[in-house]
């Protein structure tokens, strides 16, 4: 009872996997002692085989090695951070905990086998500023954790879909959910939380977090819940099945984001409503410009985008209509009118209509919209649009007002870090954002071992 949560978690894939061993292992299935050492593993005939000093000593499908005291460490070389964003970059990274290797494709996977509070440490200093106050860092940890464990508890149910085929030439409503992982619980870079080993455990104050919510999560009906966040709102928080797939989560709902909570009668779904409020700039914990709040979200967080609550973008006809060609692989010809069919309860757009000189098209849901109206992403499908310099009734300008950054379902990072600096405790903050989840113990929770 009460033992900690091993998970398995997906460090790199490489053909040779060179690792440093700085005391005693064990292979667990020869019981062979492995010395602080270098060791080089390769794939061999489809089994892993270790090497040392050129020595073979240990081969087999899968070779685990742990460490023969609690504070065994090992260092893994060349993981690669940030992969395909510009930050990437190869790092020596320290870990405890056991060292699993597999074989995937045609390369050898180094998987670190390691107690869920430990991992935690290291995921919340990787993700968030140590300026941050310690009740934010906190609600981040109990998210953080019902995360994972959620991951593990998915993977044991059929799966849903994580993504939906457009139907029509005239309709293409598509959803985009992280798919999970095969050979191991969560990977290790921003596909599932960033996680770099002990190396990176620097921050006294994350420590604090995990550890004084040791082994907390939100769960909802006796499940631990799939806990959603996003940058900024926007004001009010989106459902779930606005911007994946069409189940219902009490608990990922409609959160008006202030301590006035549903008294504040808006119903974003309608238009003129939802115009109302996105160009204005309604209060909201998350509608704040208080310096000490933007450097808490993320560590070298862009200081120069500030307009998170309220946003603007102006294209000229040239521009969107390429954007759009590019993105979307049609030719609408110039474009006439961009239309909300359908708005979320945030005021985000989940369909939304392309009204070009060429052809028409529904298209959604909240990320494809933002992936199409942008050379990257748009901060947010929440927006209304301004025509302007009509040449023969085709508008030369677009402006695009807007509310809010990310998909807006869950916990709004920038609202929860002011909730902090207000003085909240982590439990009202998430007891705010996610109504009618429950604060529990994971170990009081019927939650299977995961089989590593
Ligand atoms: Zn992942
Ligand atoms: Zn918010």
């Amino acid at each position: 009872m009460n033992k900690e949560k091993t998970i398995s978690v997906g460090i790199l894939a490489n053909e040779k996997v060179e690792f440093q061993l700085l005391n005693n292992f064990q292979i667990e299935e020869t019981k062979t002692i492995l010395t602080k050492e270098t060791y080089l593993a390769s794939l061999n005939n489809n089994k892993v085989s270790v090497y040392s000093k050129g020595m073979l000593v240990a081969e087999a499908f899968e070779v685990v090695l742990a460490p023969i005291s609690d504070n065994g460490t090992f260092i893994l070389e060349q993981v690669t951070i940030g992969i395909d964003f510009h930050w990437e970059q190869q790092e020596v990274q320290q870990f405890s905990g056991a060292l699993k290797l597999v074989q995937e494709e045609n390369k050898v996977r180094a998987i670190n086998l390691v107690g869920i509070e430990k991992y935690l440490q290291s995921v919340v200093s990787s993700e968030m500023s140590p300026h941050a106050s310690l009740e934010f860092l906190k609600a981040h940890a109990v998210i953080s954790r019902s995360w994972v464990l959620a991951q593990i508890q998915k993977k044991k149910k059929p799966a849903k879909p994580n993504k939906k085929t457009p139907a029509s030439q005239d309709e293409h409503i598509i959803w985009y959910d992280s798919e999970g992982h095969n050979l191991f619980d969560v990977c290790a870079d921003d596909h599932c939380q960033r996680y770099q080993g002990i190396s990176k455990i620097s921050s006294e104050k994350a420590i604090e977090a995990v550890v004084q919510t040791k082994g907390e999560v939100l769960a909802f009906n006796g499940e631990i819940c799939d806990t959603r966040f996003s940058k900024c709102c926007g004001g009010l928080s989106e459902n779930f099945e606005n911007v994946w797939e069409p189940t219902y989560y009490p608990y990922l709902s409609k959160v008006v984001d202030s301590e006035y909570g549903n008294t504040t009668c808006v119903d974003l779904r309608k238009e003129k409503e939802a115009e109302q409020w996105i160009t204005s700039k309604p209060y909201a914990f998350c509608n704040t410009d208080d310096p000490a709040i933007l450097p808490q979200m993320l560590p070298g967080f862009d200081q120069q985008t500030t307009d998170f609550y309220r946003w603007q973008v102006v294209y000229s006809q040239k521009e969107i209509a390429s954007i759009i060609k590019k993105k979307s692989a049609i030719d609408f010809g110039e474009v006439i009118k961009l239309e909300a069919i359908k708005r979320g309860h945030s005021a985000r757009i989940i369909k939304l209509k392309i009204i070009g000189t060429n052809k028409e098209m529904i298209i959604g849901k909240e990320l494809e919209i933002r992936k199409w109206l942008s050379e990257s992403h748009l901060y947010s499908s929440a927006f209304v649009v301004d025509y302007l310099d009509f040449e023969n009734n085709v508008p030369q300008k677009f402006v695009l007002t807007g509310a809010g950054w990310g998909h807006g379902v869950g916990l709004c990072q920038i609202g929860a870090a002011a909730m902090g600096e207000k003085g909240y405790s982590y439990k009202e903050i998430l007891n705010h954002y996610f109504q009618r989840a429950e604060i529990e113990n994971y170990f009081k929770l019927k939650i299977s071992g995961s089989e590593h």
